[in-house]
């Protein structure tokens, strides 16, 4: 069985000796008081709770799945999935980073990024419960009502009650203009709900004594597509004034999805028969609230593949340190022994460095993008927010799709260390790569994030945003890029820059001219994009180490970080090379063949 042990060396790395975190939070008038020591007392208990409690529910809750009983639609979760969820209330772990307005701990987002990384190693199926509740609760917190918001956020806050997302329907996933669900207003003011949302995740279960959901509908009189969608707020039981449960509303589940991975999280069939709800936001203007949730919830699927990426790699490693065979073909490096272990070949250790170098790398952008919310939240200079808000738009495509394509690379990788016996269930290893791959697909699928990044987040921004981090290289560069040793850093970084300048031109030119043409390179053009942002963080990962060690620390973890830092910039990065060369090649190959061919 899969072990566990969060990386919390690595997160005080980032978080404290990368990017200052504590010095930029106490900046912030809500965390003016908070210590680093308060941050790291916080990330080993939560540690603690993800790696001692969760992670060892994570195979028996994928074996076990979950259960619907038709007559009743009562969902029941995977054994030990509810005792689980009560421990983590108790625990005051919901509340963390919410507005004390509402009962929350006030804590930095950074905080969660942290912790929710740590459960998503231990249990993807399982965090998705707690996890689509801060969706529902920045969504209302953002665009509720104050009754709304008095009504939900207390209980969503302390963990009470949980949250869900209800977009997609059977026709329609990603082209949300075509949802026929229908809201018709009632005399009291608020509405009847009809219609089916399919692949509910968390849309029914017996963690907590209600579900909020979120679900997009129709006005009578609303305009066909995406201008026509409005934002309900559909609890399971309706709600008294005194904030006690009422009748069961007519929201139920009709069936739970059979599917690849999370087994642990039911991925229910909702079906709408007349519930109640109530009007979030303003008429026909629901899709831009959701978007509150759903760029939450995308940089929350980033954080599960980053998460799944470090647990992978972790029992890869003991494995490749462990298992016997062969020699190395330089000679016995064990000769006392009847086999060497596997770490001694040279692609063993590619698979590994693989799965390191997206964990770590991962890990630094993603708490590099929760610093930049707390101070999009929380600054009292509006420039400062602005300018984040922007950073936070631009990478969070980025972090959704290539932490998610790099997750599938890597559980695949250690899964292929333990031979054939990561394919076979009782190592864990075939877990990781098929819960890791329904990230590619939710919440966007990834070609949907690399259209808005290149079409909606770039050009139709005039690279603006994109231009803004490419500063942010370029002084780096020039701060560092004069010291020897961190040419081997600096220079591919800055290369790979002006590489990615003129490639945005060009493919802004060609879209120009055929719309077609930002289809045909996004893909390929969020993949560099990628790397471009990890080839920074890991250049000034290493720069960080070699200063330490240039100040006499002998720490052999700023030794592994540069040689995790020189394996991506030698083994990883080049891709960008084909990749530019594909986006180059044009929409043409891929529209030339008639559809009757196919
Ligand atoms: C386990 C699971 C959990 C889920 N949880 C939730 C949830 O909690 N709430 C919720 O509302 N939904 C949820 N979903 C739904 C999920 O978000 C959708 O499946 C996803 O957005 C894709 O929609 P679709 O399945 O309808 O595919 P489609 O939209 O039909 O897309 C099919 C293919 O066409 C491609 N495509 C579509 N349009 C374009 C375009 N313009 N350009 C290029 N390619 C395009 C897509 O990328 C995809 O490859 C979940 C799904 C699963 C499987």
């Amino acid at each position: 069985m899969p072990t566990y042990t969060p990386p919390l060396r690595d997160m005080h790395f980032v978080l404290h000796e990368l990017l200052q975190a504590g010095d930029t939070l106490r900046c912030l008038p809500p965390h003016a008081e908070l210590d680093d020591a308060t941050i790291n007392a916080v990330l080993e208990e939560g540690g603690k709770f993800a790696a001692g409690v969760v992670q060892p529910l994570n195979a028996s809750g994928d074996a076990e799945g979950c259960k619907l009983d038709p007559a009743t639609h009562v969902v029941t979760t995977p054994k030990g999935f509810k005792a689980a969820y009560q421990a983590y209330v108790e625990g005051g772990w919901p509340s963390l980073t919410a507005d004390p307005a509402f009962g929350g701990q006030g804590l930095p987002i950074v905080m969660n990024q942290c912790l929710y990384e740590m459960l998503n190693s231990a249990n993807q199926a399982w965090t998705m419960y707690p996890g689509l509740s801060h969706g529902a609760y920045e969504c209302l917190h953002a665009h509720g009502t104050p009754e709304q918001k008095q009504t939900y956020l207390p209980k969503l806050t302390s963990g009470q009650w949980t949250g869900t997302m209800c977009l997609t329907e059977a026709h329609c996933g990603t082209d949300l203009g075509l949802l026929r669900t229908k809201a018709e207003p009632l005399p009291d003011g608020t509405y009847k709900l009809t219609g089916q949302k399919i692949f509910i995740s968390a849309g029914e279960h017996d963690l907590a004594e209600n579900i909020v959901h979120l679900v997009l509908a129709r006005l009578p009189d609303a305009p066909a597509g995406s201008k026509g969608i409005s934002l309900f707020v559909v609890p399971k039981f309706l709600v008294k004034p005194d904030g006690s449960l009422g009748e069961r509303n007519a929201i139920t589940c009709g069936a739970i999805e059979h599917k690849m991975g999370i087994h642990g999280n039911a991925t229910c069939q909702m079906n709408l028969d007349g519930a109640v709800g109530t009007l979030v936001g303003e008429p026909h203007k629901g899709l831009p609230a959701m978007f509150v949730m759903m760029n939450a919830a995308r940089l929350g699927v980033g954080n599960q593949s980053l998460g799944l990426t470090e647990v992978a790699y972790q029992n890869a490693v003991a494995y490749a340190k462990d298992r016997r065979q062969m020699r190395s073909l330089s000679g016995p490096k064990q000769p006392d022994q009847p086999a060497d272990t596997i770490i001694v070949h040279p692609d063993v250790r590619k698979m590994l460095l693989t799965a390191r170098a997206y964990a770590e790398g991962g890990r630094a952008m993603a708490i590099h993008i929760a610093l930049l919310i707390d101070r999009e939240l929380s600054s009292d200079d509006a420039d400062e927010r602005q300018a984040c808000a922007d950073e936070v738009a631009l990478l969070t495509p980025i972090a959704k799709a290539f932490l998610t394509d790099n997750a599938w690379i890597a559980t695949s990788h250690c899964m292929q260390v333990f031979g054939g016996h990561g394919y076979v269930r009782e190592w864990g290893m075939e877990q990781f790569v098929r819960d890791a791959r329904i990230n590619m697909i939710y919440e966007g699928t990834n070609t949907i994030q690399a259209l808005d990044l290149l079409g909606r987040k770039i050009l139709m921004d005039n690279g603006r945003k994109l231009k803004a981090f490419g500063q942010r290289i370029a002084a780096f560069v020039e701060e560092h890029g004069t010291n020897e040793a961190m040419q081997e850093f600096v220079n591919p970084l800055a290369e790979l820059g002006d590489k990615v300048t003129k490639l945005t031109t060009e493919l802004g030119m060609k879209a120009f001219g055929n719309p077609d043409e930002v289809g045909g390179a996004a893909v390929d053009y969020l993949r560099v994009l990628g790397h471009l942002v990890f080839a920074y963080f890991w250049a000034r990962m290493a720069q960080v180490a070699l200063a330490r060690q240039a100040a006499g620390d002998a720490d052999p973890f700023y030794t592994a970080k540069l040689h995790t830092a020189r394996f991506y910039f030698a083994k990883l990065l080049p891709e960008t090379a084909g990749l530019m060369r594909s986006a180059r090649s044009g929409v043409a190959p891929l529209l030339a063949m008639d559809e009757a061919l196919f």
